[in-house]
């Protein structure tokens, strides 16, 4: 069985990405971290499109939960393989440095940054063995350009476009690409508290982008045909900034 595990998956851009991925014939491996409610509503928008999966619940910022119940699945379903890995779990903790609390940092840091570590070198194990594997990174216009009053976030961000970018160059050979794709402004819950009418203002296309939109550009890099895409980042921001 082909799999694709999407972090994060109960909610926004990972929802979207979940339902890509089961159109694109995966069995998807939802994770959350304490949504079940809206993990059930992503599992189902998957069987509505004739797909199939199931819940996996950690919490992407523990590598003891990572190693637990992710390491767990790998050892027992030995013939189903994780090809598609989305790093897509996030959350963003605002503030300027001055002011900024050692929890707020290191929240945003571990969820971000230590998640995509502790998770990808256990599904990149499994993908070297088997010469195939595509891994999406959700990154961020904060990453690339660094945003004041997200000096956490863009910090996290912004080291996960260099893993990208290095881990890419260590795996190029064994059918493995490695690339990040980097949001602008999203209509989700983590943008809920923006002001769309005057942000809007500054994006070229006017007006924020939707989660099935950056699953798209998601698909496109977890698919085949992408193969010769690796160590890239894709912006889907609406002109906002490249
Ligand atoms: P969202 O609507 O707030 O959803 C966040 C998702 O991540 C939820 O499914 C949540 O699970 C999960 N999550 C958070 N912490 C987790 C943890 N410790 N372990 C496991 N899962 C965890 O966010 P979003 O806007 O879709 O963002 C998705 C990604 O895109 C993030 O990496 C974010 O940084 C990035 N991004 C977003 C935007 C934007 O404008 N929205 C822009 C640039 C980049 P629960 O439901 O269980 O809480």
């Amino acid at each position: 069985m082909k799999c694709a595990l999407v972090t994060g998956g109960s909610r926004g851009i990972g929802r979207a990405v979940c339902v890509k991925m089961a159109e694109m014939g995966y069995y998807v491996l939802v994770n959350y971290k304490s949504n079940a409610a809206e993990a059930e509503k992503t599992l189902q928008l998957i069987k509505d499109k004739n797909g199939n999966g199931e819940l996996m619940h950690f919490d992407v910022s523990s590598k003891e939960k990572i190693q637990e119940v992710l390491g767990k699945w790998i050892e027992e379903n030995p013939n189903n393989n994780i090809d598609v890995l989305v790093n897509n779990a996030g959350i963003k903790d605002d503030g300027l440095m001055i002011f900024m609390k050692d929890e707020q940092w290191e929240n945003v840091i571990k969820t971000n940054l230590d998640g995509f570590f502790y998770i990808t070198r256990l599904v990149v194990n499994g993908m070297l063995q088997r010469k195939y594997g595509r891994i999406i990174n959700v990154v961020s216009l904060s990453g690339l350009k660094g945003l004041p009053g997200q000096v956490n976030y863009s910090a996290a961000k912004a080291g996960i476009i260099g893993a990208t970018k290095a881990l890419a160059q260590e795996v190029g050979r064994k059918g493995i690409t490695v690339n990040a794709v980097a949001p602008g402004f999203i209509k989700t819950d983590m943008t809920e508290g923006l002001n769309e009418k005057e942000l809007q203002n500054l994006i070229p296309v006017r007006r924020f982008g939707t989660s099935e939109e950056v699953a798209h550009a998601v698909g496109f890099l977890a698919s085949a045909e992408a193969g010769y895409i690796t160590g890239h980042v894709l912006s889907v921001n609406g002109g906002l900034y490249s």
